[in-house]
C-alpha cells in the first residue's frame, strides 16, 4: 500500500521542481531566523531556479555545530511555537537538543505513516512499538505515525521483555517496531517462555536505529515468521521515517524526498560520489520550521540508487547503512566496519545473532576478537568462518564461541564493541 500515492510516485522532474522551491524556502527561513546560518547563506533573487547549485556551494553542518549551539542556538522560531523537544544521549560530551513546531510534528507523522505502509502495515492493524519512549525519537515518532495511518499502537517502549511477549500473545499485534537486536531478544524470550516465535500474530517487523545486515534480517524473518524491513532516521533531521525499505523490493531504503534532500559525499574530499558508490549521507530538510538543517553530515555511510523500484515509488533509495564513519574500527591498521563483520558472520547458518566484538591484548597491540554464541558451530566451521572473515575484511580477527547467554541482550541499541585491553 502506498499511503500518499500522489507524492510518493511523483514524476521525478516535478519532484525536483518541488525540491528547488522548498530548498529556496529553507534558505530564506534559516537566513532570516538563525544567526548561525545568516553568514553562510547568500541572499539572491530567483533562488529557486538554481537552489541546488547554491546548495552545493554551502558549508556543511555537523553534529559539533549542534553541540556548540547547545541547547537552542539553532532554533528558528520563538520558543512559544515549539511543541516538542527531543535530545540525543550525548555519549561524547554534551547532548544535542532538537525541536519541532506543530507543522514539523505533522510532517514527521506523515513520513512515518508512509513508512509503516511501505513496510506492509494497513489501517485497522495493531503495532507493538518497543522503541524507547522519551527523549529518544524512536518511541513517540513511530507512535504518531502509526496513529496517522490508522493503526492501533501498543506503546510498550523498551524493556520488560516478558511483558512485551505477554502483550503480543494477548493483544495480537500485526507489527513490531524496535531495534533488530531487541527483536532477536524478544524471539529468544518467547522460546524460553515456551512459545513458538513463528506462531504469533506478528506479520511485519519495522527495525532500525542500529545498522544491521541481510543475514540478521533472514534470522529474524525465519524466527518470527515475519517480513522485516529497515527504517532509517536521525533526530537532527526529524527522527525515524526519513527513509524506509518497501516490503515489495526490500532492496534499499526510499527517502521521502519531498521532505529531505539527499547528497552522498566522499567524507575525505567532500566531493559528491557517483550513484552506487559508498559515501557519507548528507541531508537537508525541506520543510522543517523549528530547526532547519542545511547539508547535515549524518556520519552514516551509504550508496544511492536512483533506479526505479518495483513498488512504484519514484524516490531514490539509499543502501542499508554500511556503518557510521565514527563506528569504524582500525584493526592492525585496516579499516573495519562492524556491519561488515556481521554480514560475514550471519551469512553462516550456524551463527546466531548474538555476538560481540572484543578488543583484547595490550595498548601496543590491540586484537579484535569476535565472541559469538552458537550451539551448532563445530571447530572446523569455526576455522572456516575465521578465514572467511580474514578474506572479506583484509585483516585477521580472532573468533571464540562462548556459552549461551554470555553476550548481553540489548534492550535498545546493542553495544557491539567491548574494550578489554590491558585487563
Ligand atoms: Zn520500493
Amino acid at each position: 500500500m502506498i499511503w500518499d500515492r500522489e507524492m510518493e510516485t511523483l514524476d521525478r522532474s516535478r519532484l525536483r521542481e518541488l525540491q528547488r522551491t522548498r530548498l529556496a524556502w529553507t534558505f530564506d527561513w534559516a537566513r532570516e531566523r538563525v544567526p548561525f546560518y545568516r553568514g553562510r547563506l547568500p541572499q539572491m533573487a530567483h533562488l529557486d531556479t538554481h537552489a541546488e547549485e547554491v546548495l552545493r556551494e554551502l558549508p556543511f553542518t555537523k553534529k559539533s555545530d549542534l553541540r556548540d549551539n547547545y541547547p537552542l542556538g539553532l532554533l528558528a522560531v520563538p520558543k512559544e511555537q515549539v511543541r516538542r523537544f527531543h535530545a540525543s544521549s550525548g555519549t561524547r560530551g554534551k547532548p544535542t537538543v532538537v525541536a519541532y513546531t506543530q507543522n514539523d510534528l505533522d510532517n514527521w507523522a506523515e513520513v512515518v505513516a508512509r513508512s509503516l505502509a511501505a513496510a506492509g502495515m494497513r489501517p485497522g492493524q495493531t503495532l507493538q512499538n518497543a522503541y524507547g519512549y522519551g527523549l529518544f525519537t524512536g518511541g513517540l515518532g513511530l507512535h504518531a505515525g502509526a496513529e496517522r495511518l490508522g493503526v492501533a499502537v501498543i506503546p510498550a517502549s523498551g524493556g520488560q521483555t516478558d511483558r512485551q511477549v505477554q502483550m503480543i500473545m494477548d493483544l495480537e499485534p500485526d507489527g513490531l517496531s524496535c531495534t533488530p537486536s531487541y527483536a532477536l531478544f524478544v524471539a529468544e524470550t518467547m522460546e524460553k517462555m515456551g512459545i513458538d516465535p513463528a506462531d504469533t500474530s506478528l506479520k511485519t517487523g519495522i527495525f532500525g536505529a542500529e545498522p544491521w545486515s541481510d543475514g540478521l534480517r533472514k534470522r529474524l524473518e525465519e524466527a518470527l515468521h515475519i517480513q522485516a524491513v529497515d527504517i532509517y532516521g536521525l533526530s537532527e533531521i526529524t527522527g525515524p521515517g526519513v527513509a524506509i525499505e518497501c516490503v515489495d523490493g526490500k532492496n534499499g531504503l526510499h527517502v521521502f524526498e519531498d521532505f529531505f534532500y539527499v547528497e552522498v559525499i566522499n567524507p575525505n574530499t567532500l566531493e559528491p560520489v557517483a550513484p552506487g558508490e559508498v559515501g557519507e549521507l548528507v541531508l537537508t530538510t525541506l520543510t522543517k520550521e523549528a530547526m532547519p538543517m542545511i547539508r547535515y553530515r549524518t556520519g552514516d555511510l551509504v550508496s544511492v540508487n536512483p533506479e526505479p523500484c518495483v513498488c512504484g515509488r519514484t524516490s531514490v533509495r539509499i543502501s542499508r547503512i554500511h556503518g557510521r564513519s565514527d563506528d569504524m574500527l582500525i584493526v592492525h591498521g585496516v579499516n573495519v566496519f562492524p556491519s561488515e563483520i556481521e554480514r560475514v558472520l550471519l551469512s553462516h547458518p550456524a551463527v546466531s545473532g548474538h555476538y560481540q566484538l572484543v578488543w583484547e591484548g595490550t595498548p601496543a597491540r590491540r586484537d579484535l576478537v569476535v565472541e559469538l554464541e552458537s550451539r551448532a558451530l563445530t571447530e572446523e566451521m569455526g576455522h572456516q568462518l575465521e578465514s572467511q572473515l580474514s578474506r572479506s575484511l583484509g585483516v585477521k580477527l580472532g573468533l571464540r564461541v562462548v556459552a549461551e547467554g554470555t553476550v548481553p541482550r540489548s534492550q535498545g541499541k546493542a553495544v557491539r564493541v567491548i574494550d578489554r585491553v590491558g585487563q
